[in-house]
Protein backbone atom coordinates (compact mmCIF):
# COMPACT_ATOMS: atom_id res chain seq x y z
CA UNK A 1 0.00 0.00 0.00
CA UNK A 2 1.46 3.21 -1.13
CA UNK A 3 1.55 6.08 2.01
CA UNK A 4 0.47 9.28 0.09
CA UNK A 5 -2.79 10.15 -1.85
CA UNK A 6 -3.96 13.33 -3.33
CA UNK A 7 -7.11 12.76 -1.32
CA UNK A 8 -8.09 10.88 1.58
CA UNK A 9 -11.85 10.18 1.84
CA UNK A 10 -12.95 8.85 5.64
CA UNK A 11 -16.09 7.22 5.16
CA UNK A 12 -17.47 4.86 2.61
CA UNK A 13 -20.94 5.84 2.78
CA UNK A 14 -23.51 7.60 0.35
CA UNK A 15 -21.43 11.00 0.91
CA UNK A 16 -17.54 9.09 0.96
CA UNK A 17 -17.66 6.84 -1.86
CA UNK A 18 -19.25 9.35 -4.85
CA UNK A 19 -16.01 11.60 -3.47
CA UNK A 20 -13.50 8.98 -4.00
CA UNK A 21 -14.96 8.01 -7.52
CA UNK A 22 -15.37 11.76 -8.31
CA UNK A 23 -11.87 12.40 -6.75
CA UNK A 24 -10.40 9.39 -9.58
CA UNK A 25 -12.66 10.72 -12.19
CA UNK A 26 -10.80 13.94 -11.79
CA UNK A 27 -7.05 12.18 -12.34
CA UNK A 28 -6.17 12.34 -7.94
CA UNK A 29 -5.24 9.56 -6.50
CA UNK A 30 -7.11 8.65 -3.88
CA UNK A 31 -8.20 6.54 -0.80
CA UNK A 32 -11.47 5.37 0.79
CA UNK A 33 -11.13 4.48 4.61
CA UNK A 34 -14.29 2.65 5.78
CA UNK A 35 -14.65 0.62 8.85
CA UNK A 36 -18.14 -0.67 8.26
CA UNK A 37 -19.27 -3.96 10.04
CA UNK A 38 -22.25 -5.66 9.48
CA UNK A 39 -24.03 -7.77 12.32
CA UNK A 40 -22.81 -10.72 10.90
CA UNK A 41 -18.94 -9.83 10.96
CA UNK A 42 -18.35 -8.96 6.93
CA UNK A 43 -17.19 -5.86 6.13
CA UNK A 44 -18.71 -3.41 3.51
CA UNK A 45 -18.65 -0.04 1.66
CA UNK A 46 -21.88 1.94 1.23
CA UNK A 47 -22.21 2.93 4.81
CA UNK A 48 -25.75 3.58 6.55
CA UNK A 49 -27.37 3.85 3.42
CA UNK A 50 -26.56 0.80 1.65
CA UNK A 51 -26.14 -1.69 4.77
CA UNK A 52 -29.19 -0.61 7.49
CA UNK A 53 -31.06 2.36 5.77
CA UNK A 54 -32.31 3.31 2.78
CA UNK A 55 -31.48 0.38 0.56
CA UNK A 56 -32.68 -2.45 2.88
CA UNK A 57 -35.69 -0.19 4.09
CA UNK A 58 -36.42 0.20 0.51
CA UNK A 59 -36.37 -3.82 -0.03
CA UNK A 60 -38.87 -4.60 2.86
CA UNK A 61 -41.19 -2.11 1.81
CA UNK A 62 -41.46 -3.50 -1.15
CA UNK A 63 -42.16 -6.92 -0.39
CA UNK A 64 -44.54 -5.48 2.23
CA UNK A 65 -46.61 -3.34 -0.09
CA UNK A 66 -46.51 -6.54 -2.71
CA UNK A 67 -47.76 -8.52 0.30
CA UNK A 68 -50.88 -6.18 1.18
CA UNK A 69 -51.70 -5.62 -2.35
CA UNK A 70 -51.69 -9.35 -2.64
CA UNK A 71 -54.14 -9.22 0.53
CA UNK A 72 -56.46 -6.54 0.15
CA UNK A 73 -56.66 -5.17 -3.73
CA UNK A 74 -55.51 -8.64 -6.06
CA UNK A 75 -59.76 -8.92 -5.63
CA UNK A 76 -60.73 -5.85 -7.06
CA UNK A 77 -58.65 -7.00 -10.20
CA UNK A 78 -60.46 -10.23 -10.38
CA UNK A 79 -57.42 -11.72 -8.93
CA UNK A 80 -57.72 -14.67 -6.56
CA UNK A 81 -54.90 -15.75 -4.33
CA UNK A 82 -56.75 -17.20 -1.49
CA UNK A 83 -55.16 -15.50 1.91
CA UNK A 84 -51.42 -15.23 1.18
CA UNK A 85 -48.67 -15.77 3.42
CA UNK A 86 -45.35 -14.34 4.21
CA UNK A 87 -42.13 -16.23 4.59
CA UNK A 88 -40.05 -13.74 6.86
CA UNK A 89 -37.10 -15.60 6.52
CA UNK A 90 -37.31 -15.34 2.55
CA UNK A 91 -37.79 -12.04 2.60
CA UNK A 92 -34.98 -11.14 4.35
CA UNK A 93 -32.56 -13.32 1.97
CA UNK A 94 -34.03 -11.20 -0.48
CA UNK A 95 -33.28 -8.17 0.88
CA UNK A 96 -29.45 -9.35 2.01
CA UNK A 97 -29.19 -10.22 -1.48
CA UNK A 98 -30.13 -6.91 -2.73
CA UNK A 99 -27.66 -5.42 -0.25
CA UNK A 100 -24.84 -7.65 -0.70
CA UNK A 101 -25.20 -6.91 -4.91
CA UNK A 102 -25.33 -2.70 -4.08
CA UNK A 103 -22.47 -2.84 -2.07
CA UNK A 104 -20.23 -5.09 -3.71
CA UNK A 105 -20.66 -2.86 -6.33
CA UNK A 106 -19.26 -0.12 -4.97
CA UNK A 107 -15.84 -2.16 -4.43
CA UNK A 108 -16.05 -2.74 -8.24
CA UNK A 109 -16.52 0.60 -9.10
CA UNK A 110 -13.47 1.29 -6.63
CA UNK A 111 -11.59 -1.31 -8.51
CA UNK A 112 -12.55 -0.33 -12.03
CA UNK A 113 -12.07 3.58 -11.30
CA UNK A 114 -8.96 3.58 -9.89
CA UNK A 115 -9.79 4.17 -5.92
CA UNK A 116 -7.93 2.08 -3.41
CA UNK A 117 -10.63 0.62 -0.47
CA UNK A 118 -9.06 0.36 2.68
CA UNK A 119 -11.12 -1.20 5.35
CA UNK A 120 -10.66 -0.12 9.08
CA UNK A 121 -10.79 3.21 11.25
CA UNK A 122 -9.20 6.61 9.81
CA UNK A 123 -8.56 9.45 12.27
CA UNK A 124 -7.19 12.67 10.60
CA UNK A 125 -3.81 13.14 12.87
CA UNK A 126 -3.34 17.11 11.30
CA UNK A 127 -4.40 19.04 8.77
CA UNK A 128 -2.71 20.23 5.21
CA UNK A 129 -1.19 24.23 5.41
CA UNK A 130 2.26 23.94 5.05
CA UNK A 131 2.31 20.15 3.77
CA UNK A 132 0.23 17.41 3.21
CA UNK A 133 -2.53 16.06 5.93
CA UNK A 134 -1.85 13.56 8.14
CA UNK A 135 -4.69 10.13 8.61
CA UNK A 136 -3.94 7.48 10.83
CA UNK A 137 -5.02 4.15 9.39
CA UNK A 138 -6.21 1.37 11.69
CA UNK A 139 -6.33 -1.63 9.79
CA UNK A 140 -8.89 -4.72 10.79
CA UNK A 141 -6.22 -6.30 12.03
CA UNK A 142 -5.49 -3.52 14.64
CA UNK A 143 -2.44 -2.28 12.50
CA UNK A 144 -1.85 1.16 12.30
CA UNK A 145 -0.28 2.98 9.64
CA UNK A 146 0.24 6.72 8.74
CA UNK A 147 -1.09 7.87 5.34
CA UNK A 148 -0.47 11.46 4.16
CA UNK A 149 -2.88 13.30 1.26
CA UNK A 150 -2.94 16.43 -0.19
CA UNK A 151 -6.48 17.03 0.89
CA UNK A 152 -9.12 14.38 3.39
CA UNK A 153 -12.79 14.65 2.69
CA UNK A 154 -13.65 13.27 6.21
CA UNK A 155 -18.04 11.51 5.82
CA UNK A 156 -18.00 9.50 8.81
CA UNK A 157 -22.00 9.48 8.93
CA UNK A 158 -24.15 9.25 11.56
CA UNK A 159 -26.18 6.84 14.39
CA UNK A 160 -29.43 6.77 16.18
CA UNK A 161 -30.47 8.91 18.70
CA UNK A 162 -30.84 6.84 21.84
CA UNK A 163 -32.94 7.05 24.88
CA UNK A 164 -31.38 6.62 28.09
CA UNK A 165 -35.17 5.75 29.68
CA UNK A 166 -35.24 3.08 26.52
CA UNK A 167 -32.53 0.86 27.03
CA UNK A 168 -32.17 -1.40 24.07
CA UNK A 169 -31.53 -4.75 24.06
CA UNK A 170 -31.20 -5.47 20.43
CA UNK A 171 -33.73 -8.21 20.33
CA UNK A 172 -36.89 -6.81 22.41
CA UNK A 173 -35.75 -2.93 22.11
CA UNK A 174 -34.20 -2.27 18.93
CA UNK A 175 -33.12 0.86 16.94
CA UNK A 176 -33.82 1.07 12.90
CA UNK A 177 -31.45 -1.63 12.13
CA UNK A 178 -32.83 -4.21 14.56
CA UNK A 179 -36.14 -3.14 13.03
CA UNK A 180 -35.00 -4.07 9.31
CA UNK A 181 -33.76 -7.36 10.39
CA UNK A 182 -36.69 -9.03 12.51
CA UNK A 183 -36.88 -12.73 11.98
CA UNK A 184 -40.88 -12.46 11.94
CA UNK A 185 -43.64 -10.59 12.71
CA UNK A 186 -44.28 -8.92 15.41
CA UNK A 187 -48.00 -9.55 16.84
CA UNK A 188 -47.81 -6.15 18.44
CA UNK A 189 -45.10 -3.50 17.45
CA UNK A 190 -44.09 -0.46 19.09
CA UNK A 191 -42.19 2.89 17.62
CA UNK A 192 -41.33 5.83 19.30
CA UNK A 193 -40.84 8.57 16.74
CA UNK A 194 -43.15 9.27 13.98
CA UNK A 195 -40.30 10.67 11.59
CA UNK A 196 -39.00 8.88 8.44
CA UNK A 197 -37.91 5.32 9.58
CA UNK A 198 -41.21 4.98 12.40
CA UNK A 199 -43.36 5.70 9.22
CA UNK A 200 -41.58 3.36 7.26
CA UNK A 201 -40.37 0.80 9.02
CA UNK A 202 -43.97 0.84 11.39
CA UNK A 203 -45.89 0.31 7.61
CA UNK A 204 -43.72 -2.58 6.94
CA UNK A 205 -44.53 -4.34 9.70
CA UNK A 206 -47.86 -3.37 9.69
CA UNK A 207 -48.39 -4.49 6.07
CA UNK A 208 -47.49 -7.61 7.11
CA UNK A 209 -49.76 -8.28 9.59
CA UNK A 210 -48.50 -6.14 12.93
CA UNK A 211 -50.55 -4.20 14.78
CA UNK A 212 -48.29 -1.21 15.32
CA UNK A 213 -48.23 1.60 17.34
CA UNK A 214 -46.20 4.93 16.70
CA UNK A 215 -45.67 7.48 19.84
CA UNK A 216 -44.65 10.28 18.60
CA UNK A 217 -43.50 13.03 21.56
CA UNK A 218 -44.47 16.71 19.07
CA UNK A 219 -47.85 17.80 19.10
CA UNK A 220 -47.42 18.08 14.77
CA UNK A 221 -47.01 15.66 12.46
CA UNK A 222 -44.11 15.89 10.17
CA UNK A 223 -43.45 19.27 11.65
CA UNK A 224 -41.19 20.17 8.60
CA UNK A 225 -43.85 19.13 5.83
CA UNK A 226 -46.55 21.37 4.17
CA UNK A 227 -49.33 21.36 6.52
CA UNK A 228 -51.86 20.21 3.83
CA UNK A 229 -49.78 17.62 3.23
CA UNK A 230 -48.83 16.18 6.87
CA UNK A 231 -52.57 16.28 7.53
CA UNK A 232 -53.32 13.85 4.15
CA UNK A 233 -50.42 11.90 4.60
CA UNK A 234 -51.66 11.52 8.52
CA UNK A 235 -55.40 10.93 7.61
CA UNK A 236 -54.13 7.96 5.06
CA UNK A 237 -51.69 6.63 7.08
CA UNK A 238 -54.31 6.14 10.09
CA UNK A 239 -56.79 4.90 7.62
CA UNK A 240 -54.42 1.75 6.78
CA UNK A 241 -54.30 0.62 10.84
CA UNK A 242 -51.21 2.29 11.85
CA UNK A 243 -51.52 4.07 15.31
CA UNK A 244 -49.76 7.10 15.50
CA UNK A 245 -50.47 8.88 18.79
CA UNK A 246 -49.11 12.60 18.88
CA UNK A 247 -48.25 14.60 21.70
CA UNK A 248 -46.79 11.07 23.02
CA UNK A 249 -44.14 11.66 25.55
CA UNK A 250 -42.21 8.53 26.58
CA UNK A 251 -41.06 8.18 30.24
CA UNK A 252 -39.73 4.56 30.38
CA UNK A 253 -39.77 1.22 28.71
CA UNK A 254 -38.41 -2.26 30.16
CA UNK A 255 -38.77 -5.71 29.35
CA UNK A 256 -41.00 -7.85 31.37
CA UNK A 257 -41.55 -11.16 31.19
CA UNK A 258 -40.72 -11.43 27.34
CA UNK A 259 -42.95 -8.56 26.53
CA UNK A 260 -41.91 -4.63 26.39
CA UNK A 261 -43.73 -2.17 28.92
CA UNK A 262 -43.73 1.23 27.52
CA UNK A 263 -45.07 4.20 29.93
CA UNK A 264 -45.81 7.88 28.38
CA UNK A 265 -47.87 10.47 28.92
CA UNK A 266 -50.10 12.03 26.18
CA UNK A 267 -53.18 13.88 26.51
CA UNK A 268 -55.28 12.18 28.09
CA UNK A 269 -53.06 11.89 30.63
CA UNK A 270 -50.22 8.64 31.90
CA UNK A 271 -50.72 5.65 30.27
CA UNK A 272 -48.81 2.47 29.29
CA UNK A 273 -48.95 -0.23 26.85
CA UNK A 274 -47.30 -3.51 26.15
CA UNK A 275 -45.92 -4.68 22.68
CA UNK A 276 -43.80 -7.31 21.79
CA UNK A 277 -40.94 -5.47 20.23
CA UNK A 278 -40.04 -1.90 20.09
CA UNK A 279 -38.40 -0.05 17.60
CA UNK A 280 -36.73 3.59 19.17
CA UNK A 281 -36.99 6.01 15.88
CA UNK A 282 -36.19 9.42 17.08
CA UNK A 283 -33.42 11.18 14.94
CA UNK A 284 -29.98 10.10 14.11
CA UNK A 285 -26.89 12.08 15.50
CA UNK A 286 -23.05 12.93 13.61
CA UNK A 287 -21.25 10.42 14.50
CA UNK A 288 -17.43 12.08 15.39
CA UNK A 289 -16.30 10.41 17.46
CA UNK A 290 -12.01 9.00 18.02
CA UNK A 291 -12.58 10.91 13.85
CA UNK A 292 -10.08 13.84 14.84
CA UNK A 293 -6.69 13.94 16.93
CA UNK A 294 -5.85 17.20 19.39
CA UNK A 295 -5.49 19.86 17.24
CA UNK A 296 -6.64 19.37 13.70
CA UNK A 297 -8.34 22.64 13.70
CA UNK A 298 -11.68 21.13 12.45
CA UNK A 299 -14.58 22.55 14.63
CA UNK A 300 -17.60 20.40 16.13
CA UNK A 301 -20.82 22.53 17.03
CA UNK A 302 -22.19 21.82 20.42
CA UNK A 303 -24.42 18.52 19.22
CA UNK A 304 -20.86 17.25 17.36
CA UNK A 305 -21.22 17.85 14.09
CA UNK A 306 -18.67 19.31 12.12
CA UNK A 307 -18.96 22.90 11.10
CA UNK A 308 -18.60 23.92 7.57
CA UNK A 309 -19.27 26.32 5.41
CA UNK A 310 -21.69 26.02 2.00
CA UNK A 311 -18.67 24.57 0.25
CA UNK A 312 -18.26 21.75 3.37
CA UNK A 313 -14.97 23.10 3.50
CA UNK A 314 -14.13 23.06 7.23
CA UNK A 315 -11.90 25.73 7.73
CA UNK A 316 -9.13 23.85 8.71
CA UNK A 317 -6.80 23.77 5.97
CA UNK A 318 -7.31 21.23 3.20
CA UNK A 319 -9.93 19.37 5.33
CA UNK A 320 -13.69 18.89 4.08
CA UNK A 321 -16.12 17.30 5.66
CA UNK A 322 -19.49 16.16 3.63
CA UNK A 323 -23.02 14.47 4.70
CA UNK A 324 -24.52 13.33 7.72
CA UNK A 325 -21.75 14.15 10.56
CA UNK A 326 -22.61 18.42 8.55
CA UNK A 327 -25.20 20.10 9.03
CA UNK A 328 -28.44 20.01 6.83
CA UNK A 329 -30.84 17.03 6.47
CA UNK A 330 -29.45 13.41 6.72
CA UNK A 331 -30.26 12.42 3.20
CA UNK A 332 -27.83 10.17 0.82
CA UNK A 333 -28.45 12.43 -1.97
CA UNK A 334 -27.39 15.63 -0.01
CA UNK A 335 -24.49 13.67 1.22
CA UNK A 336 -23.66 12.27 -2.15
CA UNK A 337 -24.00 15.66 -4.17
CA UNK A 338 -21.45 17.43 -0.88
CA UNK A 339 -19.43 14.46 -1.23
CA UNK A 340 -19.16 15.23 -5.49
CA UNK A 341 -18.57 18.81 -4.58
CA UNK A 342 -15.78 18.75 -2.37
CA UNK A 343 -13.92 16.19 -4.95
CA UNK A 344 -14.47 18.83 -8.06
CA UNK A 345 -13.42 21.67 -5.71
CA UNK A 346 -10.08 19.82 -4.04
CA UNK A 347 -9.43 19.49 -8.59
CA UNK A 348 -9.83 22.88 -8.73
CA UNK A 349 -13.22 22.64 -10.75
CA UNK A 350 -16.17 24.20 -9.98
CA UNK A 351 -18.71 22.81 -7.43
CA UNK A 352 -22.03 23.45 -5.91
CA UNK A 353 -24.86 22.38 -3.97
CA UNK A 354 -27.98 23.94 -4.12
CA UNK A 355 -29.61 23.84 -0.84
CA UNK A 356 -32.89 25.40 -1.73
CA UNK A 357 -33.35 22.26 -3.72
CA UNK A 358 -33.72 18.79 -1.55
CA UNK A 359 -36.21 16.78 -2.10
CA UNK A 360 -37.63 14.51 1.31
CA UNK A 361 -39.11 11.52 0.30
CA UNK A 362 -40.94 9.50 2.96
CA UNK A 363 -41.70 5.37 1.21
CA UNK A 364 -44.76 4.53 2.68
CA UNK A 365 -48.10 4.03 0.33
CA UNK A 366 -48.62 6.45 -0.75
CA UNK A 367 -45.74 7.69 -0.99
CA UNK A 368 -44.94 11.31 0.38
CA UNK A 369 -42.75 14.03 -1.17
CA UNK A 370 -41.90 17.46 -1.09
CA UNK A 371 -38.96 19.88 -2.49
CA UNK A 372 -38.67 23.89 -1.62
CA UNK A 373 -41.07 25.98 0.39
CA UNK A 374 -44.23 24.88 2.29
CA UNK A 375 -47.33 27.14 1.62
CA UNK A 376 -46.69 28.03 5.19
CA UNK A 377 -42.68 29.37 4.45
CA UNK A 378 -43.56 31.25 1.77
CA UNK A 379 -46.38 32.97 3.24
CA UNK A 380 -44.07 33.78 6.26
CA UNK A 381 -41.71 35.44 3.93
CA UNK A 382 -44.19 37.87 2.72
CA UNK A 383 -45.01 36.00 -0.23
CA UNK A 384 -48.30 36.78 -2.34
CA UNK A 385 -48.75 32.78 -2.68
CA UNK A 386 -50.59 31.29 -5.41
CA UNK A 387 -51.51 27.26 -4.90
CA UNK A 388 -52.40 24.95 -7.32
CA UNK A 389 -53.46 21.53 -6.15
CA UNK A 390 -54.73 18.06 -8.37
CA UNK A 391 -56.31 14.86 -6.14
CA UNK A 392 -55.01 12.03 -7.86
CA UNK A 393 -58.68 10.69 -7.69
CA UNK A 394 -59.31 12.82 -10.75
CA UNK A 395 -56.00 10.95 -12.58
CA UNK A 396 -57.10 7.78 -14.68
CA UNK A 397 -53.85 6.07 -14.27
CA UNK A 398 -53.88 6.41 -10.36
CA UNK A 399 -57.36 4.70 -10.74
CA UNK A 400 -55.91 2.01 -12.66
CA UNK A 401 -53.54 1.73 -10.13
CA UNK A 402 -55.87 1.16 -7.58
CA UNK A 403 -54.34 4.37 -6.00
CA UNK A 404 -56.42 7.29 -6.22
CA UNK A 405 -56.05 9.01 -2.69
CA UNK A 406 -53.74 12.40 -2.12
CA UNK A 407 -52.81 15.21 -4.63
CA UNK A 408 -50.06 17.17 -6.30
CA UNK A 409 -50.29 20.51 -4.76
CA UNK A 410 -47.97 23.39 -6.50
CA UNK A 411 -46.94 26.66 -4.47
CA UNK A 412 -46.15 29.31 -6.60
CA UNK A 413 -45.61 32.97 -6.35
CA UNK A 414 -48.43 34.75 -7.62
CA UNK A 415 -46.85 38.02 -8.86
CA UNK A 416 -43.70 36.07 -10.92
CA UNK A 417 -45.52 32.73 -11.32
CA UNK A 418 -42.39 31.20 -10.47
CA UNK A 419 -42.66 27.66 -8.80
CA UNK A 420 -41.50 28.11 -4.99
CA UNK A 421 -42.65 24.30 -3.92
CA UNK A 422 -44.23 21.23 -4.82
CA UNK A 423 -45.75 18.54 -2.43
CA UNK A 424 -47.09 15.07 -3.48
CA UNK A 425 -48.70 12.56 -1.22
CA UNK A 426 -49.73 9.90 -3.82
CA UNK A 427 -48.46 7.09 -6.23
CA UNK A 428 -45.23 6.99 -6.88
CA UNK A 429 -44.47 10.59 -5.16
CA UNK A 430 -40.90 9.80 -4.96
CA UNK A 431 -40.42 9.26 -8.52
CA UNK A 432 -42.72 12.76 -9.55
CA UNK A 433 -40.63 15.01 -7.21
CA UNK A 434 -37.70 14.87 -9.78
CA UNK A 435 -39.80 17.29 -12.39
CA UNK A 436 -40.51 19.19 -9.50
CA UNK A 437 -36.77 19.47 -8.82
CA UNK A 438 -35.66 19.86 -11.96
CA UNK A 439 -38.17 23.13 -12.43
CA UNK A 440 -36.86 24.77 -9.10
CA UNK A 441 -33.36 24.30 -10.22
CA UNK A 442 -34.67 26.30 -13.69
CA UNK A 443 -36.72 29.12 -11.72
CA UNK A 444 -39.47 27.80 -13.57
CA UNK A 445 -42.71 29.38 -13.65
CA UNK A 446 -46.37 27.57 -13.22
CA UNK A 447 -46.63 28.53 -16.89
CA UNK A 448 -43.34 26.31 -17.72
CA UNK A 449 -44.68 23.66 -16.57
CA UNK A 450 -48.55 24.11 -18.02
CA UNK A 451 -46.78 24.29 -21.27
CA UNK A 452 -44.78 21.22 -20.73
CA UNK A 453 -46.45 18.40 -22.64
CA UNK A 454 -46.90 15.45 -19.97
CA UNK A 455 -47.96 11.96 -21.33
CA UNK A 456 -51.13 9.99 -20.71
CA UNK A 457 -52.56 8.92 -18.57
CA UNK A 458 -49.55 9.53 -16.35
CA UNK A 459 -49.26 10.22 -12.81
CA UNK A 460 -46.82 13.12 -14.17
CA UNK A 461 -50.02 14.40 -15.56
CA UNK A 462 -50.95 15.58 -11.43
CA UNK A 463 -48.04 17.62 -11.23
CA UNK A 464 -49.28 19.21 -14.91
CA UNK A 465 -53.00 19.71 -13.70
CA UNK A 466 -51.40 21.24 -10.35
CA UNK A 467 -49.62 23.96 -12.17
CA UNK A 468 -52.68 24.71 -14.65
CA UNK A 469 -55.10 24.47 -11.25
CA UNK A 470 -52.73 27.20 -9.67
CA UNK A 471 -54.11 29.74 -12.51
CA UNK A 472 -57.88 27.84 -12.05
CA UNK A 473 -56.93 26.62 -15.89
CA UNK A 474 -56.94 22.68 -14.87
CA UNK A 475 -59.26 20.72 -17.53
CA UNK A 476 -59.54 17.50 -15.24
CA UNK A 477 -60.18 18.79 -11.87
CA UNK A 478 -62.78 21.20 -10.79
CA UNK A 479 -60.99 24.87 -10.14
CA UNK A 480 -61.72 26.28 -7.11
P1 LIG B 1 -23.11 6.96 6.41
O1 LIG B 1 -23.96 6.33 5.38
O2 LIG B 1 -23.49 6.79 7.82
O3 LIG B 1 -21.64 6.41 6.15
C1 LIG B 1 -20.57 6.74 6.98
C2 LIG B 1 -19.55 5.62 6.88
O4 LIG B 1 -18.36 6.05 7.51
C3 LIG B 1 -19.98 4.35 7.61
O5 LIG B 1 -19.69 3.23 6.83
C4 LIG B 1 -19.13 4.37 8.88
O6 LIG B 1 -18.87 3.07 9.38
C5 LIG B 1 -17.87 5.02 8.34
N1 LIG B 1 -17.04 5.67 9.36
C6 LIG B 1 -17.41 6.53 10.34
N2 LIG B 1 -16.33 6.94 11.04
C7 LIG B 1 -15.25 6.33 10.48
C8 LIG B 1 -13.86 6.35 10.74
N3 LIG B 1 -13.36 7.10 11.71
N4 LIG B 1 -13.06 5.59 9.97
C9 LIG B 1 -13.57 4.83 8.97
N5 LIG B 1 -14.86 4.78 8.67
C10 LIG B 1 -15.69 5.52 9.41
N6 LIG B 1 -31.73 8.69 3.17
C11 LIG B 1 -32.29 8.93 1.97
O7 LIG B 1 -31.91 9.89 1.30
N7 LIG B 1 -33.27 8.11 1.49
C12 LIG B 1 -33.73 7.05 2.17
O8 LIG B 1 -34.62 6.35 1.72
C13 LIG B 1 -33.16 6.79 3.45
N8 LIG B 1 -33.59 5.74 4.17
C14 LIG B 1 -33.01 5.50 5.40
C15 LIG B 1 -33.49 4.42 6.14
C16 LIG B 1 -32.94 4.15 7.38
C17 LIG B 1 -33.48 2.99 8.19
C18 LIG B 1 -31.86 4.95 7.86
C19 LIG B 1 -31.22 4.64 9.18
C20 LIG B 1 -31.39 6.01 7.13
C21 LIG B 1 -31.96 6.31 5.89
N9 LIG B 1 -31.55 7.39 5.11
C22 LIG B 1 -32.14 7.64 3.91
C23 LIG B 1 -30.47 8.28 5.58
C24 LIG B 1 -29.16 7.91 4.86
O9 LIG B 1 -28.85 6.56 5.16
C25 LIG B 1 -28.04 8.82 5.33
O10 LIG B 1 -28.41 10.17 5.12
C26 LIG B 1 -26.76 8.54 4.54
O11 LIG B 1 -26.36 7.21 4.72
C27 LIG B 1 -25.65 9.48 4.97
O12 LIG B 1 -24.49 9.19 4.27
P2 LIG B 1 -23.05 9.45 4.89
O13 LIG B 1 -22.07 8.98 3.87
O14 LIG B 1 -22.96 10.84 5.37
O15 LIG B 1 -22.99 8.53 6.19
P1 LIG C 1 -36.67 12.05 12.34
O1 LIG C 1 -35.99 13.27 12.80
O2 LIG C 1 -37.21 11.99 10.95
O3 LIG C 1 -37.90 11.73 13.30
C1 LIG C 1 -37.75 11.53 14.68
C2 LIG C 1 -39.11 11.74 15.32
O4 LIG C 1 -39.01 11.31 16.66
C3 LIG C 1 -39.53 13.21 15.33
O5 LIG C 1 -40.85 13.30 14.84
C4 LIG C 1 -39.42 13.60 16.79
O6 LIG C 1 -40.38 14.56 17.17
C5 LIG C 1 -39.67 12.27 17.47
N1 LIG C 1 -39.09 12.16 18.81
C6 LIG C 1 -37.88 12.61 19.23
N2 LIG C 1 -37.71 12.28 20.53
C7 LIG C 1 -38.82 11.60 20.92
C8 LIG C 1 -39.23 10.98 22.12
N3 LIG C 1 -38.44 11.01 23.20
N4 LIG C 1 -40.43 10.37 22.17
C9 LIG C 1 -41.23 10.34 21.05
N5 LIG C 1 -40.89 10.91 19.89
C10 LIG C 1 -39.70 11.53 19.81
O7 LIG C 1 -35.64 10.88 12.61
P2 LIG C 1 -35.66 9.35 12.18
O8 LIG C 1 -36.99 8.93 11.69
O9 LIG C 1 -35.01 8.62 13.29
O10 LIG C 1 -34.69 9.37 10.94
C11 LIG C 1 -33.32 9.80 11.11
C12 LIG C 1 -32.79 10.41 9.86
O11 LIG C 1 -32.69 9.45 8.82
C13 LIG C 1 -33.67 11.53 9.37
O12 LIG C 1 -32.90 12.69 9.36
C14 LIG C 1 -34.05 11.17 8.00
O13 LIG C 1 -33.84 12.22 7.10
C15 LIG C 1 -33.16 10.00 7.62
N6 LIG C 1 -34.01 9.03 6.91
C16 LIG C 1 -34.47 9.38 5.68
C17 LIG C 1 -35.32 8.53 5.02
C18 LIG C 1 -35.85 8.94 3.68
O14 LIG C 1 -35.31 9.87 3.10
N7 LIG C 1 -36.87 8.27 3.16
C19 LIG C 1 -35.71 7.33 5.58
C20 LIG C 1 -35.24 7.03 6.85
C21 LIG C 1 -34.38 7.89 7.50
Amino acid sequence: MTDRYDVIVIGGGPGGYPAAIRAAQNKLSVACIDDWQNHDGSRAFGGTCLNAGCIPSKALLESSELFHRAAHEFKAHGIAVGSPSIDVTAMQKRKAGIVKGMTGGIASLFKSGGVVGLQGRGRLLAAGGQGDCQVEFTGADGAKQTLSAGSVILASGSVPVELKSVPQDGKRIVDSWGALEFDAVPARLGVIGAGVIGLELGSVWQRLGAKVTVLEAAEDFLALADRQLAAEALKQLRKQGLDIKLGAKVSAAAIDNGEVSVRFADGQGEQSAKFDRLVVAVGRRPFTKDLLAEGTGVQLDQRAFIVVDDHCRTGAPNVYAVGDCVRGPMLAHKAKDEGVMAAELIAGRYGHVNYEVIPSVIYTAPEIAWVGRSEAEARAAGVNVKVGQFPFVASGRARAMEASGGFAKIVADADSDRVLGVHIVGPMAGELIGEACLALEYHASCEDLQRTMHAHPTLSEAVHEAALNADKRAIDTLNR
